[in-house]
């Protein structure tokens, strides 16, 4: 389903779980700011997920209340995991779903970082 934006937080929600370690996830990079781990059902040959460790439903969210450090470090988290990924050569994707028409389905703001063959054009 996808997220109701007008929603609050909820604590319940499986990433939220995954950075409190209440269910497994394979984890690529944690520090002060971001946790990233692959995704469950990839959909492309390396697809990992970056989270904010704060409680932010969307990219809107985030960009609205997160603290300037809390963006500076998630950013160059991003860029971190891609480098180390060494995705850099030949490139990368970063996707953030947010809101009723992006069909964001869970709703702690996560940037997919999408690689590993020839992405083509973005469909929609
Ligand atoms: P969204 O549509 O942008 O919200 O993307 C949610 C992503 O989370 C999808 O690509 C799912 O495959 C992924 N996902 C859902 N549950 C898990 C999990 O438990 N571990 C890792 N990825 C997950």
């Amino acid at each position: 389903m996808p997220v109701d934006a007008t929603l609050p937080y909820d604590d319940q929600n499986i990433f939220a779980r995954i950075l409190r370690g209440e269910i497994p996830s394979r984890r690529v990079y944690e520090d002060e700011f971001a946790l990233a781990f692959h995704d469950i059902a990839p959909w492309s040959p390396t697809h990992i997920l970056v989270i904010p460790k704060g409680a932010y439903v969307s990219w809107d969210d985030f960009s609205a209340r997160g603290s300037d450090p809390e963006i500076a470090g998630f950013v160059r988290a991003v860029g971190h995991v891609a480098r180390e990924a060494g995705l850099v050569e030949p490139g990368y994707r970063l996707l953030a779903n947010a809101g009723p028409h992006s069909h964001q389905e869970v709703p702690h703001l996560h940037v997919h970082i999408l690689a590993g063959r020839p992405l083509g054009p973005m469909l929609v």
